[in-house]
């Protein structure tokens, strides 16, 4: 089951833009590797508590009947959200929070749980929360990781989703979100198809990927036609 609640979304939207949090042009890069027009960045929702603390109430309501007992956010953006959506889910016993984090294994990358905190996931019915879903690979990574560990998946939130990805696709009973901006994305370089790359338009820096991708390959006006 796949959720968004139109008015919810326009809500939510409204808000977005208001705080600047949709760049409507650009060049980006994506966790994925992939590579799209526009952005939507979680910081300014994360710098306002009281903006988060709406998010997390609505998303809260949401799962109120699911019986959440542990809320694992994806780090860092996603931790902000995930204590919103837990004090709200139940002021006197709130579910635990953990988080999965990214590290680096042989050049790729890749999520974790460090800290003892895997050990707390077994049994436990489990919402897995991100502040924006692309492509959802990060999310379906978290999915699987937590129910190899014996979590049962009780659904997938975020304030954002902007790709197609489905609770189906992601194996999981619910898949919510407060809205939904898609967004096109390409393969990168001049190899690729991201028209961007092909014109040669700079890579905005506004997200750590982005950031990444121009210190390891260089903005596209410098590119040799190989690449
Ligand atoms: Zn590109």
């Amino acid at each position: 089951m796949t959720l968004v609640l139109p008015e919810t979304q326009e809500v939510v939207t409204d808000i977005f833009r208001q705080h600047n949090a949709i760049i409507e042009t650009g060049h980006f890069a994506l966790p994925s590797g992939k590579h799209c027009g526009s952005w939507v960045s979680s910081a300014p929702i994360n710098a306002r508590v009281g903006l988060l603390s709406i998010f997390g109430q609505m998303i809260a309501d949401s799962f109120r009947k699911d019986n959440i007992e542990l809320i694992v956010a994806i780090a860092i953006a996603g931790i902000p959200l995930a204590h919103h959506i837990a004090y709200h889910l139940n002021q006197t016993a709130p579910p635990l929070i953990i988080f999965a984090e990214e590290v680096h294994r042989l050049d790729r990358k890749a999520f974790a749980f460090i800290r003892e905190y895997e050990k707390l996931i077994p049994g436990k019915r489990t919402l897995i929360a991100d502040d924006i879903i692309n492509l959802g690979t990060s999310m379906k990574t978290i999915v699987q990781m937590v129910q190899k560990k014996e979590g049962i998946v009780c659904g997938v939130t975020c304030m954002c989703h902007r790709g197609t990805i489905t609770a189906e696709e992601l194996g999981v009973p619910k898949l919510h979100y407060l809205s939904y901006l898609p967004v096109e994305t390409w393969e990168p370089f001049l190899t690729g198809n991201c028209p961007l790359c092909k014109n040669r338009v700079d890579i905005d820096q506004q997200n750590p990927r982005s950031i990444e991708f121009v210190k390891r390959f260089g903005q596209p006006n410098a590119w040799h036609s190989q690449i």
